[in-house]
C-alpha cells in the first residue's frame, strides 16, 4: 500500500532556505522512508521478494523543478519525455501539473492515454516510427509527431496522412552526455528537399523540433538549433506553409538548467513572435533528483590481503545491477554514489562475520557528499560494489571507501536515481526490472496535485 496518508497543508514550517513539511526537510523526509520500509525487512528471515530493491521518489522535488521551469521558460509548455521516467506517480502528477507528453512508441502513448490525457498534449516524437504503431496512433487521436527522412514521410503519407508534422532538425549535440544527432535529425541542407516532399505529398508540416542531446552543456548549442529552426519556419512560408509550433526538445539538467534557460528564452524571443506556441521535451530535469533507489547487499566475499602491501578488501553484492536499475551506468554515462543505511534487523540482530577492527586500515573515506577517496583521518575500508547477476560486468563500484562495516542484509541506498534508471532495466538472470516506489511529498505546496501519499 504506497498511498496511505493525505497531506495536510498546515503543518509545516517555510524558512528562507529550506523548505520543512512536519519538521523534516526533503533530505530527512526521503531518509526516513527507506527506514521506515527497510525496518520492516528482515533480509535474514523474509520471504523471496520482501528485500527486493526500491524507489524513494519525492513527488515535491518533482513539483519544485515544473516551478523553476514556470518561472524561468514560462512560454514554453513542457511536455515530459515519458522514456526518461515512466512512473505511475510521477505521470499522475505531471499530468495535473498541466504538462504535455512526448512519447516514443504505442506502449507510452497508451499509458498516457489511459490517464485520461487528452491527445493534444501528447507528441509522438519518434522520427521513424514502427508502422504497426503508426496505425494505431490514428485511432488513439494523437496527431503531432516528428519526422526527419522522405521515407518516413511516405509512411505517414500511406498511414496518417492527415498527421500533424514537426520537422526534427540536426543540432550541434557535442557538448552532451548523451548524443541524438548521430541517429535523427535532418541537417539544414536537406530541409528544403523534405519541405517540398511534405507538400508534394500533401502532408500538414506545422512545426520544427530538435534536441541538443541529453544531459548537455553549452547553451550555445540552443542558440544555434534556434536559429535553424527560424530558417525552416521561413523556408516553409515560402512554400505556403504556416508553421506555428516550435518543439526545443530535451537536454536540460538541473545544474545547467539556469544558463541554458537564459539563454532559449532569450534567443525563442528575439527569433520567434508571440503567437508561435513553443513546446519542449524535457526529461532528466524533472525527474532525477527525484528519486532515491535503496539495495539489500546479499553476499560479500573478503579479498584477503597480498603480499604486495595490499589492503584486505571486500565485494559487495547487491540485489540491483547495470542489467536493472543501473542501466544508466552503462546507457546514461552516471556514477551513482553508495550511502549507507542501516536497518534495525542488522544493528540489533545476526551477522554472518565482522569485519576486524584491524582490517579497517585503507585510510580513506567517503566524505559527506559521497565523494570517492578523499582522504581522511578516520580509517576505513576498502569496498567494491557489484550487481546480482553473473556477469562481470555488473559492477557499480570498482572502489568504494566507507568507514562503516557492511555485511550481508545491510543496505546502500543512491541518490539522483529518477531518469534513464528504471526505464531501462531488464530481467537478465531472471531478477526482476520493476520494483517499488514509495511516494513522499517534501513540497506543501504540491498538496492540491499529489495523491495520498506516504507519511513519514
Ligand atoms: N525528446 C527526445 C526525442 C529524446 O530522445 C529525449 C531523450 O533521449 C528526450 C526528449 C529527453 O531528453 P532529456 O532527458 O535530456 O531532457
Amino acid at each position: 500500500k504506497d498511498y496511505v496518508d493525505t497531506i495536510s497543508v498546515s503543518d509545516y514550517e517555510s524558512g528562507a532556505e529550506t523548505v520543512k513539511y512536519g519538521g523534516k526537510t526533503p533530505k530527512e523526509m526521503i531518509g526516513a522512508a527507506l527506514q521506515k520500509h527497510i525496518d520492516t525487512v528482515d533480509p535474514q528471515d523474509c520471504e523471496p521478494g520482501d528485500e527486493d530493491a526500491f524507489f524513494v521518489a519525492d513527488l515535491g522535488e518533482v513539483y519544485r523543478q515544473h516551478m523553476r521551469w514556470k518561472q524561468q521558460l514560462p512560454r514554453i509548455t513542457p511536455h515530459f519525455a515519458v522514456k526518461c521516467n515512466p512512473d505511475p506517480g510521477l505521470l499522475r502528477l505531471l499530468d495535473k501539473l498541466g504538462a504535455g507528453f512526448d512519447c516514443a512508441s504505442k506502449a507510452e502513448i497508451d499509458q498516457v492515454r489511459a490517464m485520461g490525457v487528452d491527445p493534444a498534449r501528447i507528441i509522438y516524437a519518434n522520427p521513424c516510427k514502427t508502422t504497426s504503431y503508426l496505425k494505431r496512433t490514428v485511432k488513439t487521436g494523437v496527431k503531432q509527431m516528428t519526422f526527419d527522412n522522405t521515407d518516413e514521410l511516405y509512411k505517414i503519407k500511406h498511414i496518417y496522412p492527415t498527421a500533424e508534422l514537426f520537422l526534427r532538425i540536426c543540432t550541434d549535440d557535442s557538448a552532451s552526455l548523451c548524443r541524438l544527432s548521430n541517429k535523427f535529425g535532418a541537417s539544414m541542407d536537406k530541409v528544403p528537399q523534405l519541405l517540398a516532399l511534405a507538400k508534394e505529398l500533401g502532408l500538414d508540416v506545422a512545426g520544427v523540433a530538435f534536441h541538443v542531446g541529453s544531459g548537455a552543456s553549452d547553451p550555445d548549442a540552443f542558440r544555434k538549433a534556434i536559429v535553424d529552426a527560424r530558417s525552416v519556419f521561413d523556408q516553409a512560408a515560402v512554400l505556403g506553409y504556416q508553421l506555428h509550433t516550435l518543439d526545443c526538445g530535451g537536454g536540460f539538467t538541473s545544474d545547467t538548467f539556469d544558463d541554458m534557460s537564459a539563454v532559449l528564452a532569450e534567443a525563442v524571443d528575439k527569433e520567434f513572435p508571440p503567437h508561435v506556441r513553443i513546446i519542449a521535451e524535457p526529461g532528466r530535469f524533472y525527474t532525477s533528483s527525484a528519486f532515491t533507489l535503496a539495495c539489500n547487499v546479499i553476499a560479500r566475499r573478503t579479498v584477503e590481503a597480498d603480499n604486495l602491501g595490499g589492503n584486505t578488501s571486500y565485494m559487495l553484492y547487491m540485489n540491483d545491477g547495470v542489467y536493472g536499475n543501473f542501466s544508466s551506468i552503462i546507457f546514461d554515462h552516471q556514477h551513482p554514489v553508495p550511502r549507507v543505511l542501516r536497518s534495525q534487523s542488522c544493528v540489533d540482530g545476526y551477522k554472518y562475520s565482522t569485519i576486524p577492527e584491524s582490517l579497517v586500515d585503507s585510510g580513506y573515506g567517503s566524505d559527506a557528499d559521497g565523494t570517492f577517496a578523499h582522504p581522511r583521518e578516520k580509517k576505513a575500508i576498502t569496498y567494491s560494489i557489484w550487481g546480482p547477476t553473473c556477469d562481470g560486468i555488473d559492477c557499480i563500484s570498482s572502489e568504494w571507501y566507507s568507514t562503516e562495516t557492511l555485511d550481508i542484509g545491510d543496505w546502500l541506498y543512491f541518490e539522483d536515481m529518477g531518469a534513464y534508471t528504471m526505464c531501462s532495466a531488464t530481467k537478465f538472470n531472471g531478477f526482476p526490472d520493476k520494483h517499488k516506489t514509495i511516494y513522499v511529498c517534501s513540497e506543501p505546496a504540491a498538496a492540491g496535485f499529489v495523491e495520498p501519499y506516504t507519511r513519514v
